[in-house]
């Protein structure tokens, strides 16, 4: 920086291409963001809380002035799509891991292989990054590059070389680097397919990728919990009301991330004279999400059987008849839902069940 005038106005040398440039420039506020170069390290690394944090060491690490834009705009991404607040608000089980991790992943084991890396502020960006926020972030940073001027083809390679350096915790927490170099790969072609058709260049939707437990509902899904509520059964000698345990279980496929057929299982477990008794509704069912966002409220219904019987006891008689189920919940926290069911039954003539009950049940997908 060669001198700062009074009315904003900075004059940089800087070199390009082996060049030295001098640029005049005017500071504007276009981000809310500071960026802070941290020359003094020496590590190879870039992170965003509320500032933007790029390091000597990054800097020396990228071998092109466009490496370098890929790295502030992956930040810049991160920053954008509000990843490390997303993280903290809906991973219940994320969190956990973070602080069981920070207690016991030893100072010395930095994302490259370096030292002192979990004492730097980059821990909890990394520790909380999941790996659908890199993707997402490795996709819109090639749109800001794009949107800037700046050709997007040659910065593939850089995932590969940060990989050569990497340990192998950093490797556990992002995508593999073979991925993101395809990845890369693709968007550019997205970006280049725009540009010639002369289309805006305006990202797509993001959506993740298209495995089993990858974080969206659309695919496998798996969901158990414990919950309890209350059975009622009506006998033709009479009623009998209990507080129940009650078990959650569903298994099943989701053809979009709002609704999933599944088979469900229901129970409710309690004690009648000393015997547990199971009244348990059993069939297809179906969870519509009213949203495709992660905190979304949902409908489910379940239709089959219901079964009274006492898996504990000898010589107890079973009764499965027709069942049903209707519920309402919500998703919490990312994979976590709650529930509340009502069950109806007939297993057998002269005995209907009624049924209520609240669960907690994690949803896998
Ligand atoms: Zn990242």
């Amino acid at each position: 920086m060669e001198d700062a005038h009074d009315d904003g106005w900075v004059n940089f040398v800087v070199e390009r291409d082996e060049k030295l440039l001098t640029l005049n420039i005017r500071g504007i506020e276009a981000t809310p963001f500071a960026i802070d170069m941290m020359m003094m390290s020496e590590q190879v690394y870039a992170f965003a809380d509320g500032t933007l944090y790029v390091t000597r060491g990054m800097m020396d690490f990228t071998q092109s002035d466009i490496e370098l834009q890929f790295v502030i705009a992956h930040q810049l991404a991160h920053k954008i799509k509000k990843h490390l607040s997303r993280m903290k608000r809906d991973s219940l089980i994320g969190k956990i891991i973070a602080i069981t991790l920070i207690a016991i992943i030893p100072r010395s084991s930095g994302p490259f292989g370096n030292n002192d890396w979990n004492s730097s502020k980059s821990s909890n960006e990394d520790w909380a990054f999941s790996k659908d926020f890199e993707r997402e972030a490795d996709y819109l940073a090639m749109y800001l590059l794009a949107n800037a001027g700046i050709p997007t083809t040659d910065v593939s390679e850089f995932w590969r070389r940060v990989n050569e350096i990497s340990g192998s915790f950093y490797k556990t927490i992002h995508p593999p680097y073979s991925e993101r170099f395809a990845n890369l790969i693709a968007i550019d072609k997205e970006i280049k397919a725009k540009q010639e058709a002369g289309e805006e260049l305006k990202p797509n939707k993001f959506s993740g990728t298209g495995f089993a437990s990858d974080g969206n509902r659309a695919g496998f899904i798996l969901g158990v919990g414990p919950g309890m509520g209350y059975a009622r059964n009506d006998l033709t000698l009479g009623t009998e009301s209990k507080f129940a345990v009650k078990t959650d279980f569903l298994i099943g496929y989701a053809p979009s991330n709002r609704t999933a057929i599944t088979w469900s299982n229901k129970v409710l477990w309690y004690d009648s004279v000393g015997i547990t008794i199971a009244s348990s509704t059993s069939g297809l069912g179906i969870t519509y999400f009213l949203s495709e966002d992660t905190h979304a409220n949902f409908i489910s219904a379940v239709i089959g059987f219901n079964s009274v019987f006492a898996p504990f006891e000898d010589n107890y008689e079973s009764s499965t008849g027709f069942g049903l189920g209707i519920g309402v919940g919500r998703e919490v926290s990312k994979n976590w839902i709650i529930g509340l069911d009502a069950t109806w039954g007939k297993p057998a003539s002269g005995l209907t069940t009624f049924g209520i009950g609240v669960h907690f049940s994690h949803l896998w997908y």
